[in-house]
């Protein structure tokens, strides 16, 4: 304990030399998906889970910007990164790119009783390794992408906050500042015409927008150094979660079929009309023919 007590404070200077004084070594968890490279998502017909095979992968989009803005903590404020991702043991690759770009630990959770999760199963995956992060270390921020490119739903973030029980950001698009002292942190938030500054208590999840940061690119020695990390498999031995509520017994919705809808045709109102009112009416007959306006 006195070990673990020693080892967890130090004192932290800025790149520039700046004393920054002592700090608690705190955690942020970034999350990242492996998504398929590609909007043409195929679906297995009979079990309603994603065809993988012949498919590139990446990471997702949105998480590129959570995992730097993770980063950008660390060498802000001296946090350690800690990646995870759920997903198939070819997620790995996700999560080397991840040390190669300076995380400073990845653990991939993967286990066939995880597979075929709906949003409320992932969620419950992560928040569990979450909390066994948070045994060794006081976690101070999740960074979670907005959403998935495949998935797309935006709920895993809110999903880990909720079941966490702490403060729950999205939208966010700037992280003002971590309050280490006070455990606050400060962040704006991109809502419809406006943005909203919010300050929330420690521990929070983070949900970021793409235009929060530009991601940097590995060196080739953090790049050679990450093709030796050792990523840690946390399995469902690991994890000890109850089975029924994980992977597809955990997953209260079903996907009952996927497709891109239909286009209708367009149509151009007004040809016969000149003035605004007169295609204004036209629209407004059209629309009523259609049964649109009403309650
Ligand atoms: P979002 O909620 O859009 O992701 C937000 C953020 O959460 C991400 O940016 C990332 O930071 C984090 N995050 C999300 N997923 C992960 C992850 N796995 N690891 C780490 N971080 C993550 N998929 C299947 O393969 N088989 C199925 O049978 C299946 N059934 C589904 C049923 C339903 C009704 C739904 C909605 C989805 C289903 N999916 C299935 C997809 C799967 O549930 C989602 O991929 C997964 O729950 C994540 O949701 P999302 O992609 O919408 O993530």
């Amino acid at each position: 304990m006195t070990l673990y007590m020693l080892l967890s404070y130090s004192t932290f200077t800025s790149t520039s030399g700046k004393f920054l004084g002592t700090l608690l070594f705190m955690l942020v968890v970034a999350c990242v998906k492996q998504v398929p490279d590609t909007t043409q998502v195929k679906v297995d017909p009979v079990t309603g889970t994603l065809i993988r095979e012949g498919v590139p992968f990446i990471m997702n989009p949105y998480d590129t910007h959570a995992l730097e803005e993770s980063l950008r903590l660390k060498d802000k404020y001296g946090f350690r990164v800690a990646v995870i991702s759920m997903g198939p043991p070819t997620a790995e690759v996700t999560l080397r790119k991840a040390q190669a770009l300076g995380a400073d630990e990845a653990i991939l959770l993967s286990d066939r009783a995880f597979g075929g999760a709906d949003t409320l199963a992932t969620s419950m995956v992560l928040t569990e390794a979450i909390r066994k992060l948070a045994q060794q270390e006081e976690l101070a921020i999740i960074v979670c992408g907005r959403q998935t490119i495949d998935g797309d739903t935006a709920q895993v973030g809110p999903g880990i906050a909720s079941r966490l029980g702490c403060s729950q950001l999205t939208l966010v698009d700037r992280i003002e500042e971590v309050d280490v002292k006070n455990k606050q942190v400060k962040v704006r938030r991109k809502l419809e015409g406006r943005h909203e500054i919010v300050a929330a208590p420690l521990p929070a999840m983070i949900a970021v927008l793409r235009e929060i940061n530009a991601p940097r690119y590995p060196t080739v020695p953090m790049r050679l150094m990450a093709e030796d990390a050792a990523i840690a498999l946390w399995d469902n031995k690991e994890m000890k979660i109850d089975e029924q509520l994980i992977g597809l017994k955990g997953s209260v919705t079903q996907v009952r079929k996927i497709f891109s809808p239909e286009r209708v045709k367009g149509q151009i109102l007004g040809g016969e009309a000149d003035e605004p009112e007169d295609i204004a009416r036209l629209l407004i007959d059209r629309m009523r023919e259609k049964d649109l306006l009403s309650l």
